[in-house]
């Protein structure tokens, strides 16, 4: 089965397509946007402290979703092409994961935990938790968000295998709607050998256990 096929392209793709619609829209049209919202709750916009919300807020939004002008690819393209023989899997837990529902907007804190086995190539360490930031940095459901990460990685590294998880709370669960304060969400996603071979998915989900 190719990756570049099927379910997950077209999730890409979609990605894609609303990432080149390049905004028009200018911080000050979004800090006027904010003002309205301020207005709408029932605030007053031009008391003292407000004043600079605004602007504080396109900032902070700036940061929430800057993985729309980032590219996984580029950053996993500087690999290492000497692995010394090793080709075992690598894995990394307890990447910290800050990430936005496309539901609500409500933030989404949890980790990721990633692991791959190297082909030929092996990456940086720190370029997997990079990779879990590019797409994190952006509006998401956790279950695309989880294969995102996975498929980047299987075809960035052409690895034997790749796996993701996800443990992560909702705040549009949690905070509102249904409440429930102390839930997390658990997804898996599983690519070559980590779904092929159970004794290997098993032996990466006790590391995780650790
Ligand atoms: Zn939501």
């Amino acid at each position: 089965m190719s990756y570049k096929n099927g379910r997950y392209m077209k999730l890409v793709k979609d990605i894609d397509k609303s990432s080149s619609n390049k905004s028009e829209v200018t911080d000050k049209q979004a800090e006027e946007a904010f003002k309205t919202i301020l207005t709408w709750i029932g605030e007053d916009p031009s008391r003292e402290g407000l004043l600079e919300t605004p602007k504080r807020v396109v900032k902070a939004f700036k940061e929430y979703f800057k993985g729309y002008h980032q590219n996984a690819e580029t950053d996993l393209s500087k690999t290492f092409g000497d692995v010394e023989g090793y080709d075992d899997m690598v894995v990394e837990k307890n990447i910290t994961l800050e990430s936005h529902c496309e539901h609500h907007m409500a933030p989404i804190i949890g980790v990721a935990h990633v692991a791959y086995i190297p082909n030929k190539k092996v990456v940086g360490l720190s370029k997997l938790a990079r990779t879990v930031d590019v797409f994190s940095k952006r509006l998401q459901t956790q279950e695309r968000l989880t294969m995102q990460i996975a498929s980047t990685l299987m075809n960035a590294l052409d690895a034997k295998g790749v796996a993701v998880t996800i443990d992560a709370a909702h705040q549009c669960m949690t905070m509102r709607g249904i409440k429930k304060e102390k839930a997390t969400t658990v997804t898996n996603y599983f690519l070559g050998s980590f779904k092929e071979d159970l004794s290997i998915q098993n032996r990466y989900l006790s590391y995780l256990g650790k």
